[in-house]
């Protein structure tokens, strides 16, 4: 084992201390303003830096039916929460038998909805019920495309062969449409925020796609992270130091449901990033989820502290 993998192993340990036995931060839920539903971990495409580690056999997380939805909803409103936008995430969220009624239930109920697609493929299956919603609900109903790069070559060396095409193809489709579409971009580490903002623009111009990729509610671009990187752990005097505040981590305002499988009720994490490491399971209800988070791992630090963006706005 080498000296960066030892260094990493006594990391991460303690919720209450870092490994060298300073106080680890922490973030306590404000209000609940989004919540998000992992759908399934499955999904259609097997990304090489998939940070939820999905792929064609992953069913770790199990698919949530409309009835594990329902029950949230009911919570939020026996609660009285602030809840205002509902997130879909994944795996592929179209690959889940019950999306289309879920989707359906969420803009019925009122929110304002986001679902994160990798858009290959699998949504053409419900171009006829996008159509409808879309009618019924408008804006309400937002789409987020990844599109890991704006050349064909870089999106499929992540995300495989022959796939750069037919997501491209699907986006066009729902801006044709009229739908509210975003894409979920990425700039590599040899270029700038400003280079692939402006190497998107030109692919959108190319396709007729008439989307500014200036502005945050067309295009978000995500740095390139390096999973294996070892990170510094956040103790409570980060915050000073670093000039962040608590309150702008996603778990301060965010919750994911997810049914982790072999479970017969859903699960309540504290933010798309962690489904699986069961420190981080909050309970089955969002009451019992009104809980502080400890930073107690890697993604804490890399995505969010320290990278200053998450991943939850990818698929
Ligand atoms: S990964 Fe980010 S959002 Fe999730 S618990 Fe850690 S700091 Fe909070
Ligand atoms: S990054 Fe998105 S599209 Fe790729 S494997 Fe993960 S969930 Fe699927």
């Amino acid at each position: 084992m080498n000296e960066l993998s030892l260094k990493s192993l006594d990391k991460f340990v303690d919720p209450r201390l870092t490994a060298d036995g300073q106080e680890r931060a922490s973030v306590e839920l404000g209000s609940l303003k989004t919540l998000w539903f992992n759908t399934g971990s499955v999904c259609n495409l097997s990304c090489e830096n998939c940070y939820i580690e999905s792929n064609p056999q992953n069913d770790r997380l199990a698919y949530l039916t409309t009835g594990n939805v329902a029950s949230y909803f009911k919570e939020i409103k026996m609660l009285k929460l602030p809840t205002k936008l509902i997130g879909f995430t994944g795996g592929e969220p179209f690959l889940n038998p019950d999306f289309l009624s879920i989707l359906q239930l969420t803009l019925e109920n009122g929110f304002d909805t986001l679902v994160l697609t990798n858009g290959f493929r699998r949504i053409e299956r419900y171009k006829k019920e996008l159509q409808a919603l879309n009618r019924c609900f408008g804006e309400k109903l937002q789409i987020r495309i990844s599109l890991d790069h704006y050349s064909p070559s870089i999106h499929e060396k992540e995300r495989g062969g022959r796939t750069f095409g037919p997501t491209l193809k699907t986006a066009k489709w729902l801006f044709d449409q009229g739908f509210r579409l975003s894409i979920a971009g990425r700039a590599i580490e040899s270029e700038s925020q400003s280079e692939a903002v402006q190497g998107y623009q030109t692919l959108f111009k190319k396709y007729e796609i008439g989307l500014n990729a200036n502005s945050s509610e067309h295009l978000v671009v995500f740095p390139e992270m390096d999973l294996d990187k070892d990170v510094p752990e956040i103790t409570v005097d980060c915050w000073g130091i670093l000039k962040k505040e608590p309150e702008q981590q996603m778990c301060a305002s965010e919750r994911m449901i997810v049914k982790h499988k072999g479970n017969i009720n859903p699960s309540v994490m504290p933010c798309t990033l962690l489904a699986y490491d069961p420190q981080f399971n909050l309970g089955s209800t969002l009451n019992s989820a009104r809980k502080t988070v400890p930073l107690n791992h890697k993604f804490c630090a890399q995505f969010c502290v320290l990278g200053g963006a998450s991943c939850s706005s990818t698929a």
